[in-house]
Order: C-alpha cells, then structure tokens, then sequence
C-alpha cells in the first residue's frame, strides 16, 4: 500500500494546508456540530454492530448513516441518533460485522453469467431429480433449443440410476421429457457428457458411429449408444451445437447476453460483491453494459478492461474510454494484455524449467514486441495496462516491459499505475520491482488454495516456498496487494479468497505456504480499498468513510475476529450499493 499511502498523504496535506489558511477566520462560523447535516436526515442507517471501515481515519464504529448514493457518517450509535429521522430507514446490526462492499479485483463477469444460464446439477441426488430438473428447463426453453447442464455425478445419487450400463443412467427418460429440445450435460469431473435422444440426431450419433480417438461411446449389449459420452466422444455434439448458435438473431444473442449479465449481478451481490473489475473485454459487451445500466438494471459497479486483442484497438481506446457512467456503474480506462499461460497446463513461462517437466519452461503466448506496443497505445491514450504473468520469467519480462515503456514516457498520466494479473509466481529479484514501479499485483487468494495441492509438484518444494503466492513479501516490500476470483474459473465468493489469504489451508489439511500469509486486516484491504487502488478508484471507494460511495456490506459473523476454521462459514446477510439494498439473505 506504500504508494497510494504516498498519495493519500498527498491529498491531506494539500487539504490541510488550504483548510488552515482560511481556518482563522472561518473557524467561529463552524465551531458548532455540522448542523446542516443532522437537518436532513439519512435515508439509511446501520447501527448496534461492529463497523470496520478500512479507514485509518476511524478505523472501528458502531453506526454509518447514508443519504443518496453516499456515506453520510461513520460512528457511535449515540451520535448517529443526529442523522435518524422519521422516514429513515434504520437496520439493526444485532452485533454483526458491517464492511466496505467487496471489489472482485479480476473475474470474468459474462463467463459468470454465461456459466448461470447452464444447468446446474450439482446439487441432484438422484436420476430423477436430474430428470425434474430439465423438465423444469424444457417447459422454459424456446422451440428447439439447446438445453445445456454440468455437474451431474451417477455416485453421488441414491438410489443408483436403475436402468444403467457400467454404473450410469441411460437416456430414455431424459428424451421422453425432452423430446424435441436437445439436451447436453456434462459431469462433475468433467470428463463426461450425457446427451437425449435428440442430441444424438443432430449430431448424427448412431449405432454405427465409431468411438473416437481418446474417447468412448458407452453403448448398451445390442451396441446401441446409452447417452453417455467419455471424454473427446463429447466432442462429437461441438459442431450441432456451435451450428445452433449461428442460427440465433442477434436479438436472441443480445437477450440471451443480458440474461446473463443479470444472473452474474444477482450471484455477485448474494457473495457481498459491490463492484467487478472485468478483466477483458471487447466492445459489444461494453455496449450490452451501458444498455444495462441505461435500462436502470445493472447496479453492480463494472470496471471493465478492454482486451488487447480488440481489432483496431488504436481507435477502440479513445473511443470507449469512460470514467463513472451512469451513476459510477462503468469506467473503462484500462487494457487487458497476456504474457504466457497456466501453470497447470505447463503454460506458465518460468525462468527454470517445469519439476515435473524438465524439458519444459512454459511458454510466452504473447511476443513481447506486441504486449510493448499495446502499453505504448495505453499511455498515449492514458490507459492503464494489466497483463496477465503467472511464470516468474513471465513476470520478470512484463516488468521489464513496464520499466521501458516509463522510460520512454515519463510524462505519462495518471494511468501508469499498471497492474500484473495473477502475479502467482515471482523471482525474489523481481518483488521490490513491482513497488519501485508502482505496480499493483492482482492477485488471487483462492488459487493457492485451489492450484495449492499440485503446485509443488510443478516447481518442486523450494522453489514453490521461495516463489509461489508471495502475499507477505509483497506487502512488506510496500506493493499494493489485490485479492480477487478470476470467477468463473473459481466461485466468485469472496470469503473463499479472503481465507486464501489469510489461512491458506487446502483440502489436503496443508498450508501451502504459511509465510506469506496476511493479517486478516490486510486480508480484507485486499478485497476492498487495495482493490479499489488498482481501479484508480480509492478516493470513492474500498473504505466505508464520508463523502465516498454507499458500498456495504454485513456479514453473518467477524471475519476479523473469528477462529480460522469458522471463516468458510461466513454468510453475507445484506448487500447495499449506492445506499439501496441489492440483496438480503432469506432466512435460514
Ligand atoms: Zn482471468
């Protein structure tokens, strides 16, 4: 946090100064309470919990009045007794934990929508809760319409799906409901498709069909397909299904894209998500955002970075460049670039070769020439610029990028405050570059959670101490942190994430790497005024302080406070944005 500790300082004592030269004389005049304000009322107030703002100006309260869109005060629930009119509304906190509004610091927001409009069978218990299901999605669905679901498991059901070949359901009953509408569901794993009868016809699947290379038809004792499709057999449906999509209008394409964008607000402010930094997107999204926000429906607050490989990206930038439309809903003022790939698939480009891989050191997916000329483009155009590094080589050569590109333009604006997306793996050389440069590392804490249990096995045991998920280096060389989901890749709830940081344990009961763990104070500024620092936003957002934007949040239980085990439990019971309550949990 050192910079924009640098700037905040900046800013008070710029303040300070004006305030004091006039203080002489203005001073009598508002010696007294801000009288004006206790006048008119709060619209809303919080009060009788513990408010833990992210400010180190008053850093705990008891109470937070808003008016408008804005934090009107912060503190005891006697004082805020001056903002409670007779029409304000007023919530009792019963004790529970109010925070800043958290800031997804990098997700996917339409792969998240896009990812709700599926199926979701996760919670199916047996074949025909699968089958009730999908009647339930055919009664919904248009003439001919794909139906399409994952998550389904054939163990986890009780009773066993009866009849079944080689353990699994077959697909009578699933095409006696479906008859006509297709209907394509993936398993839990992954690894497996279950298709209808009218699936099966489009794609042109028969008896005779051969079981392709690196996959299997599971057929039945006459040879007759069962609906079950084991790994590349899946692909078979690819080309029906693509096919049916070209066929959509692109009215259809638009409402099917704002149904999305819909579910993927509705799930973010279930998990207490205020505001999304989208981390790539083109155009039209842009434009499907604005109409959003323009229809009066999307409240979520979108930071969205254009991808760096939008054609004609020289005119796209000057052109989509916007900061707090409709009501601080959408700023668009950075650029999405890539350097190398996943560290699971042996993608990330490290600077020593893979443990489990010895030939291999990743790979740069982006030649560095280009990912320079996207950030020159950014600071023309006076865009920030955060490219996606998860090897350490990646990282190195992106800051090397950065520390050119400054070189070359050291007049730039206000948008050099670059970013690394993921910054998973790090040379110990590079840690005090990102702060020298002033860098922000996005990163995400549910990935060492997530990748945690294989990472060693990638970069042996050393190198994954002295590398990997570096949070407490980071932070002690006075880098802003930021936490994050990459949602739809994880749940893009934050607890998850927060706990990633802060304690770390995976599945496996082991902490992957229990140095570099948070406090859990520096855990929740990840997720809040960290974040919003990485967005060029800290002055109206990430901290529950007057003046800034009505984001809160409360939660079920203190998560600053609480026994480690207890945080994975933590509920959010009530989102407000702008001062309006977006979602209240039900009752359990
Ligand atoms: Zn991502």
């Amino acid at each position: 946090m050192s910079l924009h500790r640098h700037s905040f300082l900046g800013i008070r004592l710029t303040s300070f100064l004006s305030l004091a030269a006039t203080a002489t004389l203005v001073m009598p005049t508002f010696a007294c309470r801000p009288a004006e304000d206790a006048r008119e009322p709060a619209d809303l107030v919080l009060r009788g919990g513990r408010v833990v703002t992210v400010d180190p100006a008053l850093p705990d309260a008891e109470a937070v009045a808003m008016r408008g869109d804005r934090i009107l005060f912060v503190g005891s629930d006697a004082e805020v007794g001056a903002f409670t009119g007779p029409r304000t509304d007023v919530i009792d906190l019963a004790g529970r934990l109010a925070i800043p509004g958290f800031i997804e610091g990098h997700g996917h927001l339409m792969g998240l929508g896009q990812s709700r409009l599926q199926l979701d069978l996760m919670a199916t218990a047996s074949y025909e809760d699968l089958i009730g299901l999908v009647t339930e999605a055919v009664a919904g669905a248009g003439p001919g319409e794909w139906i399409v679901g994952r998550g389904w498991h054939q163990s986890k059901w009780n009773p066993a799906p009866d009849p079944a070949v080689r353990g699994f359901q077959t697909h009578d009953a699933l095409s006696e409901v479906s008859p006509d509408n297709p209907v394509l569901l993936r398993h839990a794993s992954g690894h497996a498709s279950f298709a209808n009868a009218r699936a099966m016809e489009l794609a042109g699947v028969t008896a005779a069909t051969p079981d392709p290379d690196g996959g299997e038809i599971i057929r039945d004792a006459a040879g007759v397909p069962t609906g079950i499709f084991v790994e590349t057999a899946a692909l078979l449906f690819s080309e029906a299904y693509a096919a049916s999509r070209e066929n959509m209008t692109s009215a259809d394409r638009q409402a099917e894209n704002m149904r999305a964008l819909l579910l993927a607000q509705e799930e973010a402010f279930s998990k207490g998500v205020t505001s999304f930094q989208d981390a790539g997107v083109g155009v039209e999204t842009l434009e499907l955002y604005r109409k959003a926000i323009d229809d009066g429906d999307l409240k979520l607050r979108v930071w969205a970075m254009v991808g760096a490989g939008v054609p004609n990206l020289a005119e796209v930038l000057p052109a989509v460049r916007v900061v707090g439309y409709g009501g601080n809903r959408l700023t668009v003022r950075a650029i999405k670039a890539y350097s190398d790939g996943a560290l699971g698939s042996r993608g990330a480009w490290l600077l020593d070769p893979y443990e489990d891989d010895p030939g291999n050191s990743g790979h740069n997916t982006v030649p560095l020439e280009d990912i320079a000329a996207v950030i020159r483009l950014a600071l023309q155009h006076d865009y920030q610029v955060g490219t996606h590094a998860i090897g350490d080589r990646a990282n190195q050569a992106v800051l090397d990028l950065y520390t050119a590109a400054f070189a070359e333009m050291p007049d730039a604006g206000e948008g050099v405050r670059f970013r690394i997306e993921h910054s998973q793996i790090l040379s110990p050389y590079d840690v005090p570059r990102f702060a020298d440069l002033g860098v922000v590392a996005a990163m995400q804490g549910i990935h060492a959670i997530s990748d945690g249990p294989w990472t060693p096995d990638r970069l042996g045991e050393t190198r994954t101490l002295e590398r990997a998920y570096q949070f407490r280096d980071l932070i002690d060389a006075g880098v802003t942190v930021m936490n994050g989901t990459d949602t739809p890749v994880e749940d893009v709830n934050p607890i998850p994430s927060f706990y990633g940081t802060v304690v770390g344990r995976m599945n496996n009961g082991e902490v992957l790497n229990p140095d570099q763990l948070m406090t859990r104070m520096e855990g929740l500024e990840a997720y809040t005024i960290n974040a919003a620092y990485g967005a060029h936003e800290e002055f109206s957002k990430g901290s529950i302080t007057p003046g800034k934007l009505a984001d809160v949040v409360i939660l079920s239980q203190d998560i600053l406070e609480i026994p480690d085990e207890e945080i994975l439990d933590t509920r959010v019971d009530l989102t407000i944005v702008g001062g309006e309550i977006v979602y209240t949990r039900a009752s359990d």
